[in-house]
């Protein structure tokens, strides 16, 4: 059976823009074909396992051509697959999307088109420009202000004056100039009002007030670049007075902030933040060996307890494999194991949070030639119980006496002080007797952040906060940021024990009067607004 095609527009920027109808379209998405404008913040909400087709560049810039386009959504449903083609605003307004559903509805692919917000509106909007006002105007025309293939362009100037309204033109940056020339021989006087929105309703977002006789000169002093709408209209006059945008307290901010608290990047980005998700780690799920009879087993929460079964899975093997191994692990996932039908050896309950952290410090012990000072026959964890998508495994192979730490760690986070009482867990359990990891753990952060390096996406730089509301959060950013220079990065740490955690790490950190999202939220309003003042 053939799969579906969701034409989703995608609004003008941020997610928050996005309708839910269009984000709830992709996030069940099994293949997303994707523009040039869709805004980062929406692509980060693709599913990881969807495949991701960018047609707005390909070598050299160039975008796919559209009747590839149509072809590969077209091919991609008859696979079965659910398709979201995701574009920029609406798609149906200079979007193309005409021409990709006429292959769809020729081959009998089911469709649908979920509405986006248009750049059209909505720059003006978050400019402060209500595009028809009564006192003004009563009609909006909405004009595309690219050339044709010839070159020229093909506007009737005279129709345009007749209409009376406000008139906002989609892909003018290369020909507004051109565009105003033609409105004043039409009659449009040379200091009739108009604005130029650059990245519309985005944190980035820039305003230019001009007049017709002034914009091309505008448009070159100030270097606008496309996305830019143009609008033309006595109402371009308000913006001033209605410029609401323009005063949020962190327009324009870069922040790095804690994916987990959902409300906390849509509170920051409503305040004007430009706000990136602090990189999750990829997940690997890594073979790992078996304890021997006799072994133990340390599973830290309910997912290692998945992530247990599924290895004996692939291996083709069942429960029977772990006859004669101790297992320890905390309650939450003797009780994973109990629906399994394994009973626990031991039920930690004080389990430390990060037993991966003790296990990464040993595999660089080990790489700098030092015995490590920990070892279980395996040891699976997500690190901490509370992210289920984030696993890790860590596998311990024995090669000629010496033993090396395979698997990579996704998820264990938090600080070595931790780590110090994974290491004691195992020591009571007797899988190897080495002396526990040093006092002041702190100090041996940067060791644990190399430890992780190959395994989080970079996030670009330039990012001036950084909002931390766990030591794991910290612990992502370290990792996300390894090639920063981190002194020009102001940390907001939702509490005190974070922010020393931070201070170790040469970073500056405030701290909030309330140990609370609200807190951290203000507090990062409080600072823009202070730097303003200066
Ligand atoms: N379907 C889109 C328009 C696509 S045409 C929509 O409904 O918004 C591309 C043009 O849209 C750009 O040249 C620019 O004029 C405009 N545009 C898109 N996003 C914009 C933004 N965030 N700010 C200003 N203009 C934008």
């Amino acid at each position: 059976m053939s799969g579906k095609v969701t034409l989703v527009g995608a609004g003008p920027g941020g997610v928050g823009l996005m309708t839910v109808r269009g984000l709830r379209a992709l996030e069940a998405a099994e293949v997303v074909v994707y523009d040039r404008l869709v805004d980062e913040e929406i692509l980060a909400r693709i599913p990881a396992d969807a495949e991701r087709i960018d047609v707005g560049k390909r070598a050299a810039n160039h975008p796919v051509p559209q009747p590839e386009i149509n072809r590969l959504l077209l091919q991609r449903a008859l696979e079965g697959k659910n398709v979201v083609r995701l574009k920029g605003g609406d798609s149906f307004l200079f979007g193309r999307g005409g021409e990709e559903l006429e292959l769809l509805a020729e081959n009998e692919i089911e469709f649908e088109v979920v509405p986006g917000i248009t750049s059209a509106l909505a720059a003006p909007s978050c400019a402060g420009i209500p595009v028809t006002h009564r006192d003004y105007c009563a009609s909006v025309h909405i004009i595309a202000g690219h050339r044709r293939g010839d070159g020229a362009l093909s506007l009737d100037y005279d129709a345009l004056r007749r209409a009376g309204g406000t008139l906002v033109f989609l892909m003018s940056v290369a020909t507004f100039g051109e565009i105003a020339g033609g409105l004043m021989r039409a009659g449009f006087a040379a200091d009739f009002p108009c604005a130029i929105v650059e990245n519309g309703a985005r944190p980035e977002q820039r305003r230019l007030a001009t007049t017709l006789g002034g914009a091309a000169a505008c448009i070159a002093r100030e270097g606008v670049r496309s996305p830019a709408v143009f609008v033309v209209g006595r109402v371009c006059e308000l913006a001033d007075r209605f410029d609401w945008f323009g005063r949020l307290p962190m327009r324009g901010r870069r922040v790095l902030a804690a994916p987990d608290a959902v409300c906390l990047s849509e509170r920051l980005r409503e305040l004007g933040a430009r706000v990136t998700d602090m990189p999750v780690p990829k997940v690997k799920w890594l073979p790992f060996e078996l304890p021997r009879p006799g072994g133990a087993l340390l599973l830290d929460g309910v997912t290692a307890v998945e992530a247990l079964f599924a290895r004996l899975d692939a291996l083709r093997l069942d429960a029977r494999a772990l006859a004669g191994c101790r297992l320890i692990c905390p309650p939450a996932a003797a009780r994973a194991l109990r629906s399994h039908g394994l009973r626990a050896d031991e039920v930690v309950e004080d389990w430390p949070e990060d037993v991966g952290s003790a296990i990464l410090l040993c595999e660089e012990e080990e790489a700098r030639g030092e015995s490590p000072r920990v070892g279980a026959d395996a040891i699976v964890g997500n690190g901490s119980e509370d992210t289920d998508s984030e696993i890790s495994l860590y596998g311990k192979e024995e090669t000629q006496g010496e033993s090396t730490y395979t698997g990579v760690a996704a998820a264990a986070s938090d600080l070595p002080e931790k780590a110090g009482s994974a290491i004691l867990l195992c020591e009571k359990e007797e899988v190897r007797r080495r002396s526990l990891y040093p006092a002041g753990a702190d100090a041996n952060f940067p060791r644990l952040r190399a430890a992780w390096r190959e395994e989080v996406a970079p996030v670009e730089p330039g990012v001036e906060f950084v909002v931390c509301l766990s030591r794991r959060d910290l612990v992502r950013f370290a990792r996300a940021a390894k090639d920063w220079d981190v002194s020009r990065v102001r940390l907001v740490c939702a509490d005190p024990a974070i922010a020393r955690a931070a201070q170790a790490l040469g970073l500056r950190a405030s701290v909030p009067g309330q140990p609370t999202v609200e807190g951290v939220i203000a507090l990062c309003e409080s600072l823009c607004r202070a730097d303003r003042v200066e």
